[in-house]
């Protein structure tokens, strides 16, 4: 049987709190224990720093702000960047899969800006149902998973795929009750906060969480809440129907 775990599975560093980082946050309260997973090391972080420096000073980030929201952090250690879509990869998220045994899996879309992203949420489905046959390898003593866990898609980077549209969602989480702890934790990855884009701060809020926190309004805004966080549920074939959310966040889960 799978238990009541969370397994968060992203691209970056920092990726965990940014697209999932509120919701993540309530199926705690719920009692749910939650592990933040990221592939890549975050060796790309800096245009300054060495790649060991870096990736020396994102794990201390990402350990801190998992620990903000009571998560445990696992770091794969697979290059910034360099994510393939191949067998050796899908092989370390089952061992992941298998060894956490989670009854709910949240990850990229598969189709994101970028390509860490899309792998991760592709390799995520190819992880998943291999993570169940027993004769498929990996390099863990852990038993096949039992069951699909329930799978969710987090919004994309910037909330739009390629042609530049909002993305469809089919859940929006009600994240307004804890959105400050949420941004709290992603600007705890200090080192990111203005790398990509303008690294000033607005009464006290750095560029990338403010960008994260418009996120959040534009999500609430669809279901007139405050703030939101949107999901797509993975409903191929063998995967679990009910939308768990529902039950686990009583009336803070939207469906559209
Ligand atoms: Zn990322």
């Amino acid at each position: 049987m799978a238990s009541k775990k969370v397994l968060s599975i992203h691209g970056h560093p920092d990726d965990g709190e940014q697209f999932a980082g509120g919701t993540l946050q309530l199926l705690k309260k719920a009692g749910y224990g939650i592990t933040i997973a990221a592939l890549t090391d975050g060796a790309c972080g800096s245009h300054t720093q060495t790649a060991e420096e870096i990736i020396a000073i994102r794990l201390k980030e990402a350990r801190e702000a998992a620990a903000l929201i009571g998560a445990n952090y696992v770091n794969l250690g697979i290059r910034d960047g360099s994510i393939e879509y191949n067998l050796e990869n899908t092989r370390k998220l089952v061992k992941l899969i298998r060894e956490i045994n989670p009854e709910i899996i949240i990850t990229h879309p598969t189709d994101d800006y970028m390509t860490d992203h899309s792998h991760t949420g592709r390799l995520v489905l190819w992880a998943i149902p291999e993570a169940g046959h027993k004769n498929f390898q990996a390099d863990t003593n852990a038993s096949a998973i039992e069951r699909l866990p329930y799978t969710y898609h987090t919004d994309p980077q910037g909330l739009t795929f390629a042609n530049g549209q909002i993305s469809r969602v089919d859940t929006i989480v009600d994240i307004s009750d804890v959105i400050e702890q949420k941004l709290k934790a992603f600007a705890t990855h200090k080192s990111q906060m203005g790398l990509l884009f303008q690294s000033e701060t607005q009464n006290g809020e750095p560029s990338a969480a403010r960008k994260t926190r418009r996120w959040a309004i534009t999500r609430g805004e669809q279901v007139r809440i405050e703030y939101g966080e949107g999901f797509n549920q993975q409903l191929h074939a063998e995967y679990p129907r009910k939308n768990i959310l529902i039950d686990l966040i009583p009336g803070k889960v939207y469906t559209l």
